[in-house]
């Protein structure tokens, strides 16, 4: 069996034998009774917990991520856990926590953690870097040096897209995260007044614009502004980039960034450009988890100017010819004032896409990924979303076609400068994509 399904399926085993699983919302809570609110931590503290209770029932771990292996009599020590029966496995760790404070035995140390390990401190640099559709190559830079040791190889196409070889034989899978964020660019200067008009770089919200700022490519900071009673399309507003003397910092031609910090509130982060820089990371994690092992011959392609039209997608899928193309983007969520209908909801786990308007998923796909959520306890919804599609779109027309799918990530305030997404999804969404591509694929 694969390293990746014994770390889930053990954990499974032992949460299904005590007899009352854990939501994800619970985990945390859990989790910030232990360690108060020090986000940062929430990944070391599953490992931690999940590690501290398999070994209470003798379980041998080791302590690298993603390969904790199972002794032979394993199967009769998780049924001594079941005569624990403590009602869970966090609740087991609490009390063998306090246990520990108590005995000379020091703690195994933590797993190492690699640069960029914290899920959050990864979250919080990639949205925070420049990167609008066209211009991806702060991004792309980062994203190369954070997963150098985590690819067989590691290339660049013609248009831009970062693509990373994981394993070879078996299926041919692309994974498809885009590395573009929305943005705009300057494209004429007012004659007397010397402000800047702007064009888009994918689909820009005239409701959230004024009062925003950008950052162009040459540093310039802009602040977006809307003529009196204007607001409503895109030739009503205008960008600021006077300086003292009068001039302007910068001049037509030069694209820019929205500029806004990262923030948190409990399990829940609000940034701009989680789309789909949180699926980048989604990605990256995925490929750390696998840690170069998987029957599969995967491609994970961190692509460029989805935002306009899916077009690094394109060449990716044409160059690859995969057999199977799986997009890791942001979708909406039906649980706000005033939303669009939609089953989806932040908390809910990894949204599974059915339906978009440029993607019907098929059968066989969805069936795939529901099957393995089902398997490893992976908190899961089925995404049918109204308007907007994803890179799985442009990857299903690829060759003779290729079968794609898309898995999601529930997302409020899509396309603003405050999106907002929950750990607990992200965690699922990294899950599943681990565990999907850690196992043979037979559809
Ligand atoms: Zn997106």
């Amino acid at each position: 069996m694969p390293q990746n399904t014994q770390y889930t399926d053990a954990i499974m085993r032992i949460l299904n034998q005590a007899g009352e699983p854990i939501s994800d919302g619970e985990m945390m809570r859990l989790g910030e009774e232990i360690y108060g609110e020090d986000w940062k931590k929430v990944n070391l503290i599953r490992l931690k917990c999940i590690r501290t209770a398999l070994r209470s029932v003798g379980v041998v771990t080791h302590p690298k991520r993603g390969s904790w292996g199972l002794t032979p009599d394993a199967a009769a020590q998780l049924d001594r856990w079941k005569a624990v029966g403590e009602g869970g496995i966090w609740r087991e760790h609490l009390r063998l926590r306090d246990e520990e404070k108590q005995t000379i035995e020091p703690a195994p140390p933590d797993p190492p953690q690699p640069r960029g390990a914290s899920i959050l401190e990864l979250t919080k640099t990639l949205v925070e870097t420049w990167g609008p559709s066209g211009y991806e190559h702060r991004i792309r830079d980062l994203i190369r040096e954070e997963v150098a040791a985590l690819a067989d190889e590691t290339w660049l196409d013609g248009l831009g897209n970062l693509i990373c070889r994981v394993g070879s034989g078996g299926k041919k899978v692309l994974i498809a995260a885009h590395m573009d964020e929305i943005g705009l660019m300057a494209n004429y200067q007012e004659p007397e007044s010397g402000y800047l008009r702007f064009t888009n770089l994918g689909g820009l919200r005239p409701d959230t614009l004024n009062g925003n700022r950008v950052q162009f490519e040459d540093g310039t900071v802009g602040v977006i502004a809307a003529q009196e009673g204007g607001g409503q399309a895109l030739s009503d507003f205008y960008i600021d980039v006077q300086n003292e003397i009068g001039g302007n910092a910068t001049a037509v031609g030069q694209p820019a960034g929205f500029m806004r910090e990262m923030q948190t509130r409990g399990a829940r982060i609000v940034a701009k450009s989680l789309d789909d820089r949180i699926g980048c990371v989604v990605a990256i994690e995925a490929m750390r988890r696998l840690n170069k092992s998987t029957p599969n011959e995967l491609y994970f392609a961190f692509t460029v100017q989805e935002e306009v039209g899916l077009r690094g997608a394109k060449t990716a899928a044409q160059s690859l010819h995969p057999d199977i193309g799986i997009a890791v983007d942001v979708t909406g969520s039906g649980d706000q004032i005033r939303g669009r209908k939609m089953q989806v909801r932040l908390g809910g786990g990894a949204a599974i896409k059915v339906h978009d308007p440029g993607l019907v998923v098929p059968v066989a796909i969805k069936n795939w990924m529901i099957e393995r959520c089902e398997a490893d306890g992976i908190p899961y919804q089925l995404e049918l979303l109204a308007g907007g599609t994803t890179d799985a779109s442009a990857i299903q027309l690829a060759d003779a076609g290729v079968p794609s799918g898309c898995i999601s990530i529930p997302t409020r305030y899509l396309h603003t400068t405050s999106e907002t997404v929950d750990i607990g999804d992200v965690n699922a969404c990294i899950d599943l994509l681990s565990a999907l591509l850690a196992n043979p694929i037979e559809l």
